[in-house]
């Protein structure tokens, strides 16, 4: 056994270093490979774009891409899928979109990162809204907040967004894209007629519930795993002319989770009554007078709100919206009446 043991080890080591070789070797050989395709011009080995595809928002996990591809065109993508597809040992691709992820989503070890906003200056699908308005064909690529004001340009509007508007169509597909509209809409991934995906062989396939539904469901909420967004189809409606919009303070959490669900109760997609916007928040008292501060709380509320914050550490914050217009002006008085019987600390009205 004492004999045994160093030779046990160096037989480990060699192993190791051989390896380490192999991959080094497989490495360089994929980057010769990749640096004979069409599409070389478009791959990065600049050192910032290599840093930057290794991370995300969350800081927390670290994987170091070969390559970036900057594509101008889904063609680019799908050339690179069938090279990797085609090669004897497939490497890892992920599309990336604004890298809002936070857990290393779209990062791929040793394989080629897309950044698929590259495309927004290229031949992807920009934002093309029907002539009946009935919906709008989306680049994977676009930004939320450019949706929004290419449909608002129009008076329409898709009907389930994120908070946060600066997300790719693509990414937030690829998880489920949430927001105080979810409770009476549903996801974002609950409002798409139909997408356009390159899957793992490089073929381009338009999916929808009708059409190929197996891609379809796994592609929206597949985190990239199944193929890539290349174009997503988004019913529109009338955007609202006018939104009430109320925020409740709460101090105890069992008042604040009953009048949450009381609200959410009514979710009806076609209940007039149902609100169209609930989404639950915290105030924390953590120092910094800014922390929760926003345009909505208006000044003379301030003094209030810190003290409240002060005293009990945590405030709980109902945020709540009800669209209305010249026709529904009573609207306002029936939100009125659906908060009139729920017990919040303190409310803002806008
Ligand atoms: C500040 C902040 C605010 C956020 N707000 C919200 C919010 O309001 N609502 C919400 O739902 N989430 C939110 N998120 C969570 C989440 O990170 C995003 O929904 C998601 O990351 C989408 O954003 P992205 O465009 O940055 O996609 P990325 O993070 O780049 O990618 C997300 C995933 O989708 C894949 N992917 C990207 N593009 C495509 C494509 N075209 N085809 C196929 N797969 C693709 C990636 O490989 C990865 O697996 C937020 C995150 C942060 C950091």
């Amino acid at each position: 056994m004492a004999v045994a043991l160093p030779s046990f080890f160096t037989a480990i080591m060699i192993m190791s270093r051989l390896m380490a070789f192999i991959g080094i070797t497989r490495n360089n050989d994929m980057s010769s490979k990749l640096q004979a395709l069409d599409i070389a011009p478009k791959l990065s080995y600049d050192p910032s774009a290599i840093e930057s595809a290794s991370q995300d928002f969350g800081h927390i996990v670290k994987a170091v891409p070969q390559a970036v591809l900057l594509p101008s065109s889904p063609w680019d993508i799908a050339s690179l899928v069938n090279f990797s597809y085609s090669n004897s040992v497939p490497f890892s691709i992920a599309a990336r979109g604004n890298s809002h992820s936070v857990n290393g989503q779209a990062m791929a070890k040793n394989g080629v990162v897309i950044d698929m906003t590259s495309m927004k200056n290229g031949n992807g699908t920009g934002i093309r809204i029907a002539s009946d308005g009935s919906y709008a064909d989306v680049g994977g690529q676009q930004f939320w907040i450019d949706v929004l004001n290419a449909t608002l340009g129009l008076g329409l509007t898709p009907v389930s967004w994120t908070d946060y508007l600066y997300l790719t169509v693509g990414g937030t597909l690829s998880n489920a894209g949430i927001s105080g509209q979810t409770f009476r809409y549903g996801p974002q991934i609950s409002n798409v007629y139909e997408i356009d995906v390159i899957t793992g062989t490089a073929d381009f396939v338009t999916c929808s519930p009708n059409n190929n539904s197996d891609l379809f469901y796994a592609a929206l909420g597949g985190l990239g795993q199944f193929g890539i967004i290349t174009r997503a189809r988004i019913p529109l409606e009338p955007a609202p002319k006018r939104v009430k919009w109320v925020r409740m303070l709460y101090t105890d959490f069992s008042d604040f989770t009953r009048d949450q669900e009381l609200l959410i109760s009514k979710n009806g997609r076609n209940d007039n009554k149902a609100l169209n916007y609930l989404e639950g928040s915290l105030l924390l008292d953590q120092g910094s007078l800014d922390n929760w501060r926003s345009s909505f709380f208006p000044p003379q509320d301030q003094p209030k709100i810190i003290s409240l914050i002060t005293k009990f550490r945590i405030v709980y914050c109902l945020e709540i919206v009800k669209h209305y217009d010249g026709q529904t002006k009573t609207t306002v008085d029936k939100v009125k009446l659906i908060i009139s019987f729920i017990c919040f600390s303190y409310i803002i009205i806008k």
